[in-house]
């Protein structure tokens, strides 16, 4: 599970196409990225596939199923945003806990899961911590585990690493990439930097004024044919 399927995406704002006529298909376990220059169009195809903007026109299909309908809560996709989204007055096991919450899982595998997956992120440690006793880096990983915790197929990353300096990107690239390969989940990564996009991905899909140009793994990118 965790293929995705987008078919003819169309979405304008006024009288302005911020995604024209997008079609990708995504295998399950596959990382792709949308690469591109900031208005690209990037960050409205991904918030579609979330649910949280909807298509003038196309679908958006999860494991073949049409979801381009359904509300963003009922997508069981990981969503992570550039400025980590966390609730300021929540410790980090209760951010991490709260989508579960709000499923309504039991207290007692409510703790289990989130034990495992702040272990997973390396923040076993703080789990009592507020997020602003922490650096950037930790609350995005914070983001991160709060976007697992409820074991979601598909990731989906918006600029995830913006916001931090260039050593902890380097850094915090590795571990994504590295969690990647440790649960096996889709997942699609917008970015408009192009050495995470070919150092993370296995296919990079470039977006400019709204279409998408190319999908090539990344050391066929910039072969001329
Ligand atoms: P990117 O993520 O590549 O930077 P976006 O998807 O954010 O690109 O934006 C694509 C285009 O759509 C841009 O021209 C942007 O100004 C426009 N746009 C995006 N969101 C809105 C919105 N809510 N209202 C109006 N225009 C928008
Ligand atoms: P409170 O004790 O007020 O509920 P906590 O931050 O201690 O606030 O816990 C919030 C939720 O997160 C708890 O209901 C529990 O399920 C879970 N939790 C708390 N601490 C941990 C921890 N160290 N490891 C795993 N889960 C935890």
């Amino acid at each position: 599970t965790g293929g995705i399927a987008l078919h003819n995406l169309q979405k304008r704002y006024g009288s302005a196409t911020a995604v024209d006529d997008v079609s990708l298909s995504v295998s399950p376990g596959e990382f792709i990225s949308l690469l591109g220059p900031s208005g690209s169009g990037k960050t409205t195809t991904l918030m579609m596939v979330a649910g949280f903007e909807l298509p003038d026109s196309g679908r958006v299909l999860l494991d073949d199923r049409d979801i381009t309908r359904l509300p963003p809560h009922r997508r069981e996709l990981g969503v992570i945003f550039q400025n980590y989204a966390l609730f300021p007055h929540m410790t980090v096991a209760e951010n991490v806990a709260y989508p579960l919450r709000m499923r309504r899982v039991a207290k007692a595998e409510v703790e289990a899961r989130v034990r495992r997956v702040l272990d997973q992120v390396h923040l076993g440690a703080l789990a009592s911590r507020r997020p602003h006793q922490m650096s950037g880096g930790q609350q995005q990983r914070v983001a991160i585990a709060r976007a697992l915790v409820f074991d979601p197929p598909v990731l989906l990353l918006d600029e995830p690493l913006g916001a931090l300096d260039k050593k902890l990107r380097e850094h915090l690239r590795g571990e994504i990439k590295t969690l990647h390969k440790e649960v096996g989940k889709t997942m699609i990564y917008v970015t408009h930097d192009q050495d995470e996009a070919l150092a993370m991905s296995d296919r990079v899909a470039v977006m400019h004024e709204g279409r998408i140009r190319q999908v090539s793994a990344p050391q066929e990118l910039y072969r001329r044919p």
